[in-house]
């Protein structure tokens, strides 16, 4: 038997139609209520930003010490608003936030940030707000693991925030850890609506030939929650303002 092709074609187009219909609910009001009961980040980060009396209670001040036990340093003081792997708007559950947010408080290009650990830096010629430090794992000995530091800019981007010592074009250059490596900023790349004074920092992997893995991507970053010493996956939940572990 043969249907009526034309009666096949409007079938296809309904439930073509569907589909479109079923994926726009869904980006629109499924996907940002999912969100919701993952991450309740943006209520604090909305409340740092319109009420800058919270600012104390939302701070995590360590002063460039680790806390105990952990391998790497807490890089700059502030509040820990966006999380690792966070759904929070600007993000979404189809595209997780990479690293932590540490909104500082202070003027643009006074709050510094230090380098979580030893290790060996280099800014590439064409970044302007951005360092990458490379390190031996320290929980993973042999593995070769990256530290990344972006938003050390002014907002209009006439001005790098990153320390005089890491000129665009660094390469490899050793450094210790808590050495100053700039200070926050609110710019967030060229095209790109400028952000709340911030550092974004994330751990990242490498890829076969050894050079670090594109950081904008989940699975090419590392949970810094260990290194750290602090709950900064946002599955844990953790109270703000974050601390160290005390287990
Ligand atoms: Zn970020």
């Amino acid at each position: 038997m043969k249907l009526p092709s034309r009666r096949i074609f409007t079938l296809l187009v309904a439930l073509a139609a569907l589909g479109l219909f079923l994926a726009l609910v869904a980006y629109r009001f499924l996907l940002p209520a999912l969100s919701d009961q993952i991450s309740d980040s943006n209520r604090p980060i909305y409340q740092w930003f319109t009420d800058p009396a919270s600012r104390p209670s939302l701070t995590t001040r360590l002063n460039a010490t680790a806390c105990p036990g952990a391998p790497f340093i807490l890089p700059s003081d502030g509040f820990i608003g966006l999380l690792w792997n966070d759904p929070a708007a600007p993000y979404t559950v189809l595209a997780t936030h990479t690293g932590i947010d540490i909104f500082g408080d202070g003027a643009p290009g006074t709050v510094p940030v230090h380098a979580a650990a030893d290790g060996w830096l280099t800014r590439l010629p064409e970044w302007l707000s951005t360092v990458i430090i490379r390190h031996d794992d320290p929980l993973q000995p042999g593995r070769t693991i990256w530290t990344y530091y972006t938003h050390m800019a002014s907002r209009d981007g006439t001005q790098s925030f990153v320390a005089p010592a890491f000129p665009a074009g660094t390469s490899e250059r050793p450094v210790k850890q808590g050495e100053l490596l700039g200070y926050q900023g609110e710019y967030a790349g060229v095209g790109r609506a400028a952000i709340g004074l911030h550092i974004h920092f994330s751990i990242v992997l490498s890829d076969e030939a050894g050079f670090f893995r594109n950081e904008t991507q989940i699975g090419n970053t590392l949970d810094p929650s260990p290194y750290l010493g602090m709950r900064v996956n946002v599955l844990d939940r953790a109270p703000r303002p974050i601390a160290c572990e005390t287990s």
